[in-house]
């Protein structure tokens, strides 16, 4: 009997979600309607932000919060080079200018260090860094504490692209979790079905400064206000009584339509109940995945488990050594796949795309190459069982086998 294919990851859609999407489709709203207020506060009541502010993808959270940030042409933002390319390119379309750095060859993750030595090459070019947008990879988190000190000390914005982390834990004693912006001025989330919940397509920011998620909400719709205090053009707005009008809005500065509509955030509160459940049975499947730690074959093993968290993993990402290359990370993908074993690379650094080569042809980051090198990511899904995983590591040891005989 041939069993199931195993992707790298996918979506756990029960019969409530079905349930929760079909009851949104026959109720009143299919976009705006109650359930959109209804998802940001159950976000912030299970992040511990005082704001979470809902949108249509996690590439759409990461350029209104660039937008709420200030950013724009001039300013230097700090983005890791292993990551996707949205993390850089939500910060180009507001103008402004990407600084790859460099990350940790075991973990994938920016380190202090990286940080402070992508500062330094801002500097030598005379100018000044204004934000930085910490990547927590795979759902291990950076070291915020650390980024944080060295971010403030510059005066930068820290928007951290937690895209993978939703439900992680982190710092010293484990006293932040993802999204309560601990060390942060706001946290951007996807709900892409890969990651650890689905929306279809969704994202959020949130934030604990309520300037910054005014913002964000006009950069969300349009950038159309109904705030009376705020209204300056009598003339278009005042109706022949002196009163500002019921139907009238005003723009100061042009938005988007990034809005998650009501079927969305009917999908995203189910989805988001389950969040606790789904994080036992993702770490149940790493802790299994870390249980063959010691007989994976030689040259294999998985990515270094970073300190001072406790993640929700959203990637589980094996390091392949040596002649890897060599014997070619396609055969062993295609092996793998005749096995019934999906794999993915996250990431190519987004340096080496040509759009980002083209503006700094000599940038070597060493780290993240090695670990680019190496990277192969495994199944890890919630609806995944623990035996799954080890078909994977039995896999993987055929895989060996082969190579050896070559
Ligand atoms: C998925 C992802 C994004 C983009 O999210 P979308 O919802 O697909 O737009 C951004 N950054 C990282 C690190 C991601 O994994």
């Amino acid at each position: 009997m041939t069993q199931a294919f195993l992707p790298y990851g996918r979506q756990s859609i029960d019969e409530d979600d079905i349930d929760a999407v079909v009851r949104s489709l026959k109720s009143d709203f299919l976009t705006t309607g109650p359930t959109v207020e209804q998802f940001e506060e159950l976000l912030s009541s299970k992040t511990g932000a005082a704001n979470s502010i809902v949108c249509n993808s996690g590439t759409a959270a990461l350029h209104i919060a660039a937008i709420a940030a200030g950013l724009g042409d001039g300013d230097c933002v700090i983005v890791p080079t292993i990551t996707f390319l949205a993390s850089a390119n939500a910060m180009r379309f507001v103008g402004a200018e990407v600084f790859f750095a460099d990350c940790d060859p075991l973990t994938g993750l920016m380190r202090p260090e990286d940080f402070s030595a992508a500062i330094k090459r801002v500097e030598a070019l005379g100018k000044k860094p204004s934000a930085v947008v910490p990547v927590h990879y795979s759902g291990q988190t950076c070291d915020m504490p650390a980024i944080h000190a060295i971010a403030r000390k510059e005066g930068m914005t820290i928007i951290e692209d937690a895209c993978h982390a939703l439900g992680s834990r982190h710092g010293p004693n484990l006293e932040a979790q993802t999204g309560d912006c601990h060390w942060s001025d706001m946290a951007c989330f996807s709900f892409h079905p890969v990651k650890t919940i689905a929306m279809g397509e969704g994202g959020a920011v949130t934030t604990n400064d309520p300037k910054i998620a005014e913002r964000l909400r006009l950069a969300r719709n349009h950038g159309m206000s109904r705030d009376q205090e705020k209204f300056t053009s009598k003339e278009a707005g005042l109706d022949i009584n002196g009163n500002w009008g019921l139907w009238y809005y005003e723009m100061e500065q042009p938005g988007y339509n990034y809005r998650a509509c009501d079927l969305q955030c009917a999908l995203g509160i189910s989805q988001l109940g389950k969040l606790e459940k789904f994080a036992t049975k993702r770490r149940a499947l790493r802790d299994r995945y870390y249980s063959f730690a010691k007989e994976l074959p030689a040259g294999i093993h998985f990515i270094r488990q970073a300190a001072d968290c406790d993640p929700c993993p959203h990637l589980m990402t094996a390091l392949f050594e040596g002649d890897f290359l060599g014997f070619g990370r396609n055969s062993v993908m295609n092996s793998l796949r005749e096995m019934g074993i999906g794999t993915q690379v996250h990431y190519t650094p987004v340096h080496l795309q040509p759009y980002y080569r083209r503006m700094s042809p000599d940038l070597a980051l060493e780290g993240a190459l090695e670990f680019y090198r190496k990277c192969l990511t495994l199944p890890l899904f919630s609806d995944m069982e623990l035996t799954d995983v080890d078909r994977v590591v039995a896999a993987l040891q055929t895989v060996a086998a082969k190579r050896t005989e070559l």
